[in-house]
């Protein structure tokens, strides 16, 4: 089982990727955590990425998809995977179907968690509160910025997937509990 777990920053992925992993088992793939590691290694990959991410831009998709196919090359992968923060880019999304493609597997479905700007302005500067210091950069000047990027250039992601008839839409206002039930319904029906 192959998915994509897509949404603005705060829209609540890594809860329901989480989630996505106890319930069906996947390896959760998720850039920005490969690259938080990096950065703690000090690599120089790390130092590079650090002032992009610290800056609410993308990091180039040289570095991105250099570090998926490596991981995808590892043998471990439970009952699939399950991409969280990538593909953030049409770029990025079109080398993702070529490593599949070249992998002999394909993209089961992309679940984008759908949330309007005003909440999520809301839940950006309740989360940067919250995460004082923890992130440096979720403070609600870069989450803004991310919102922005989010609107810019992975939202140019949905009409792929669209045309390819993986899409699913489900309802990110609601509750933890019903975002979980409804992102588990579709993937018994699309798988
Ligand atoms: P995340 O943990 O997914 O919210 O990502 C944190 C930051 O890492 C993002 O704001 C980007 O700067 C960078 N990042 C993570 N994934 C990607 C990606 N697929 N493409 C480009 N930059 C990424």
């Amino acid at each position: 089982m192959i998915i994509i777990l897509f949404g603005p920053p705060g829209a609540g992925k890594g809860t329901q990727a989480d989630n996505l992993v106890k319930k069906f088992g996947l390896v959760q793939l998720s850039t920005g955590d490969m690259l938080r590691a990096a950065i703690e290694k000090g690599t120089k990959l790390g130092i590079e990425a650090k002032a992009v991410m610290d800056n609410g831009e993308l990091v180039s998709d040289h570095i991105i998809i250099g570090m998926i196919k490596e991981r995808l090359k590892e043998k471990s992968e439970g009952n699939g995977f399950i991409f969280d923060g990538f593909p953030r880019n049409i770029e990025q999304a079109k080398a993702l179907d070529i490593l599949l493609e070249n992998l002999n597997r394909k993209i089961d479905s992309v679940i984008e968690i759908s949330v309007n700007d005003e909440i999520l302005i809301d839940r950006i500067k309740n989360r940067a509160k919250e995460m004082k210091d923890a992130r440096s950069d979720d403070n609600a000047d870069v989450l803004q910025k991310r919102l922005k990027v989010y609107h810019k250039n992975t939202e140019k992601i949905i009409p792929h997937y669209k045309k390819k008839g993986k899409l699913v839409t489900v309802d990110g206002m609601k509750s933890i509990d019903e975002v979980r039930h409804e992102i588990e319904e579709n993937l018994k029906l699309n798988i």
